[in-house]
């Protein structure tokens, strides 16, 4: 029996989950597929640092940063549970004074778009963060950035949907249906949908899932690895990225740290999986200890991978596919967290026939070649 709705949101990781809260709450039957107890490994939403950061982006997502930013701090209340977030604020130095003004100029621009960032100097940057090796000299700082709980961000926006009555497939789709030169609707296992629209945001899985129907995306799995410590006393405060150094660093509010910074993991393309890489985990641990030397007394913990869809130019794919009857919401490109609850408006917005200026520079049409 085919039923019907209004949206097919394929995925429910952070993305898919906040699309789907934001169109139920404009009313619109949506049926949202994925496997049971989501977020799982290796999807990204499950392997995410849980950055919640505005400064330091392309400019192209600016207007879903800023978007975002306002929301962070309202949405566990609004959705009725815990996300974890603390704006901790996030904090990004320089260690070469040749990096110094550069970075000015980067705030100053960040600054004329009404991203809520200042420069600050070293006394200030000491004050931040005074356990931040001698090497850091000026940074950036967004008071009002900081850290969240990716699993259970999007468990409560999964969860704000479905009270809200959308509906919710414990499996996945196994194909888009066609017809007519468009998409109609899915099918998983003996159950078929028909809908309007078809969002596909199924992370790095998307591109197979758009290649059967016939859409070659611009965007390709990516695995990347995080590294937890053991607990210590409250040593830093902000959530910290510095220049030339691929590193993210947050200390969780059990007192681990979390390290990150997009240090590749080996993936497996035919299984969809990820495996922790040793030399990853050495650099990215010399990173870590280099920045903040008080982690010479810790022990690494945990060690994990996810895999990320990665698009070509390194911003996300948010709007119609050249495929009449799907939408994207794909590519984000290991920094979609943040942008998650902006996103999900955003796109619920589009679909009711909005057109929200924050997705224009997203959409995939600046990969369609001139006719
Ligand atoms: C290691 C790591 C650290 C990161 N740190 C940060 C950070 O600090 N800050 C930040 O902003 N961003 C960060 N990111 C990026 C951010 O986590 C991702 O951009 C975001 O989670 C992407 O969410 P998604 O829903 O698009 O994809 P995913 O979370 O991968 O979810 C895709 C979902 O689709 C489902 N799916 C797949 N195939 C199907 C199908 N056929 N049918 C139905 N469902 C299907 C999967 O099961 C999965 O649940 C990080 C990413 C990684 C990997």
């Amino acid at each position: 029996m085919t039923r019907s709705v209004d949206v097919v949101v394929v995925g429910a990781g952070v993305i898919g989950a906040s699309i789907a809260y934001h169109l139920v709450l404009r009313q619109l039957r949506v049926a949202i597929f994925d496997r049971p107890d989501t977020p799982l490994p290796p999807s990204a939403s499950w392997a995410s640092a849980g950055g919640v950061r505005c400064q330091g982006r392309d400019p192209r997502e600016w207007g879903l940063a800023l978007e975002a930013s306002r929301r962070w701090p309202l949405l566990s209340e609004e959705l009725g549970a815990d996300t974890g977030f603390r704006a901790t604020g996030h904090l990004h130095v320089v260690e070469r004074p040749q990096d110094v003004d550069p970075l000015r100029a980067r705030v100053a621009r960040e600054r004329r778009a009404g991203l809520p960032v200042e420069p600050v100097g070293e006394a200030e940057l000491r004050s931040l963060a005074p356990a931040l090796a001698r090497t850091a000299i000026a940074g950036a700082y967004s008071e009002g950035d900081g850290q969240a709980d990716p699993r259970a961000t999007t468990r409560a926006l999964l969860s704000a949907a479905r009270r809200r009555g959308g509906s919710f497939h414990p499996w996945r789709v196994d194909a888009l249906r066609l017809g007519a030169g468009r998409v109609i609707g899915v099918t998983a296992g003996i159950e078929r949908v028909a809908a309007e629209q078809v969002v596909l945001a199924a992370g790095s899985w998307s591109p197979r899932l758009a290649s059967a129907a016939g859409l070659e995306l611009p965007v390709e799995p990516r695995a990347s690895q995080m590294l937890l410590t053991d607990a210590a006393r409250p040593t830093l405060t902000p959530t910290v990225t510095a220049e030339g150094r691929a590193l993210s660093l947050k200390q969780l509010p059990g007192g681990e740290f979390l390290i990150g910074g997009g240090w590749r993991a080996e993936i497996d393309p035919e299984r969809h999986t990820c495996r922790v890489l040793e030399d990853s985990v050495r650099g990215s641990w010399e990173e870590a200890r280099a920045l903040l030397p008080a982690l010479t007394e810790q022990r690494l913990a945990y060690r994990w991978c996810g895999i990320e869809a990665q698009s070509v130019d390194g911003v996300p794919l948010i709007g119609a596919a050249d495929l009449p009857g799907l939408y994207l919401a794909t590519g984000f490109s290991n920094h979609g967290f943040q942008l998650a609850p902006a996103v999900g408006s955003a796109v619920a917005a589009a679909l009711c026939g909005e057109r929200p200026p924050a997705l224009a520079p997203l959409s995939p049409e600046r990969f369609r070649t001139p006719a």
